[in-house]
């Protein structure tokens, strides 16, 4: 097995991982370091939760030179948080060798980014819409940078990024070195890298993209009965911590409030706070002063909360991808993780869409739906009478399944691109 000796990284860093407690490499790391340390370019699909930001940022780190005060990486993300979250494990990465992380985004002050910025920065984490704005307004030289690093790039081009992105990669005219980072490959993305990439090594960990150390239930309801049915499963599995995805921000906060009668810690995130809000939430539920964070997909892609035992899918929707995200937020790193998903008649197609994908049989808290007339179940499986703890009693699930199913919205969330890089969940 590699060690992160192996790879040849410099002491400093060495001593640092192992600070972070980081005692070998993640199956990403040891495939990716090498490749990045030759300085080839690199297409990476992989699954968050991996080890992917530490997989770029240990080389990073360890080529940077710290006595220099221009930027020499530059990471362009498509959130907020994100940025946040990438420049913080760049700064532990390379605490020991004093290397220098900063991160820009919208929805804070841009002058105190730019005197940051000024102070001297290696590696500058971005989300596009301020680094263009930057670029714009000279205030940032990117003459220096070897490593451009795209990450999430499936996330930024569904968000509406592809322009913003080509605008910087094109910003970029000497020589360095490109890394992509992605879930998954759309067309548009093998355009960029057959534009600007120069023959590019591909490493796919996406056969692995079905973590078996998580448990998918699904409870089949009433549109009506959601509410109860969630309150009731969170009270069955006593989740140590637990993210709640609805799939507007009204909703988000409609699910908050009901929660907040029967749970403690419970909080919420969209991105219709204000960013420094929405920081301090971040941090409540990463140290665990919250228990259970109500959220859009603003906290589906790419935000590491390593805690969370439990997620709760309160509307699934109609796109099974993003099931893939939402259920990722648990069982980082191999921790046991259990999705729980609440899904009423008109989410039956889109649940047979996520049942192909995570190449699961359904494992359903009480009675699965029943067979179609004429036919089978869309979704057959499992029965089983509840979760582990106890699953919700017969009635709990409260009244007949099926039924009307006026005034649902099924929908899932829609992203569209704003001015900054968030989601506009
Ligand atoms: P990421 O996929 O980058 O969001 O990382 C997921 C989680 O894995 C984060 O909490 C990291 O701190 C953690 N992590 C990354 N690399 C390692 C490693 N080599 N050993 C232990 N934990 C790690």
């Amino acid at each position: 097995m590699t060690t992160f000796a192996d790879l040849g990284l410099d002491e400093a860093i060495l001593k640092a991982l192992d600070k972070m407690g980081y005692k070998e490499p993640s199956a990403i790391q040891a495939e990716t370091i090498p490749i990045i340390q030759q300085k080839r370019d690199l297409i990476a699909l992989a699954q968050t939760g991996s080890g992917k930001t530490a997989a770029c940022a240990i080389p990073i780190c360890n080529r940077v030179d710290a006595t220099r005060t221009e930027v020499q990486a530059l990471i362009i993300v498509p959130t907020r948080e994100l940025a946040l979250q990438y420049a913080t494990e760049v700064q532990k990465i390379g605490h020991d060798k004093k290397v220098k992380a900063f991160a820009i985004y919208g929805g804070e002050d841009a002058t105190m980014q730019q005197s940051k910025l000024r102070h001297g920065v290696q590696v500058l984490v971005a989300t596009p819409g301020r680094l263009i704005d930057f670029i714009y307004s000279r205030q940032i030289d990117l003459t220096h940078v070897e490593t451009l690093v795209l990450d999430e790039a499936d996330e930024m081009l569904s968000m509406g990024f592809a322009e913003d992105l080509e605008f910087i990669i094109q910003c970029l005219i000497h020589e360095h070195q490109t890394l992509l980072f992605s879930a998954t490959m759309p067309p548009q993305i093998r355009k960029i890298a057959l534009h600007h990439m120069r023959d590019p090594a591909e490493i796919s960990l996406i056969s692995k993209q079905v973590p078996k150390n998580i448990e998918h239930h699904f409870l089949y309801c009433h549109h009506h009965q959601r509410e109860a049915a969630l309150v009731k499963t969170i009270q069955d599995t006593d989740p140590k911590q637990a993210i709640v995805f609805c799939h507007s921000r009204i909703e988000v906060e409609r699910v908050c409030r009901g929660l907040k009668r029967d749970f403690d810690g419970v909080d919420y995130l969209h991105a219709g706070l204000t960013q420094d809000v929405r920081t301090i939430i971040t941090s409540k539920f990463r140290s665990g002063r919250v228990r259970l964070l109500v959220a859009t997909d603003v906290a589906s892609r790419g935000l590491d909360f390593s805690g969370v035992t439990h997620v709760f899918i309160y509307h699934l929707g109609d796109d099974p991808d993003i099931y893939v995200h939402r259920s990722g937020r648990t069982g980082r790193f191999d921790r046991a993780g259990m999705v729980v998903t609440l899904v009423t008649d008109r989410e039956l197609s889109t649940l047979k869409q996520v049942l192909h994908k995570i190449q699961r049989e359904p494992i359903w808290i009480g009675e699965p739906p029943k067979p179609r007339e004429g036919g089978h179940s869309e979704t057959e499986g499992k029965p089983r009478r509840g979760p582990p703890r106890g699953g919700p009693r017969g009635g709990s699930r409260g009244g007949p399944r099926g039924g009307p199913r006026g005034g649902q919205t099924s929908r899932g969330p829609r992203r569209g691109p704003t001015s900054d890089g968030q989601p506009a969940s």
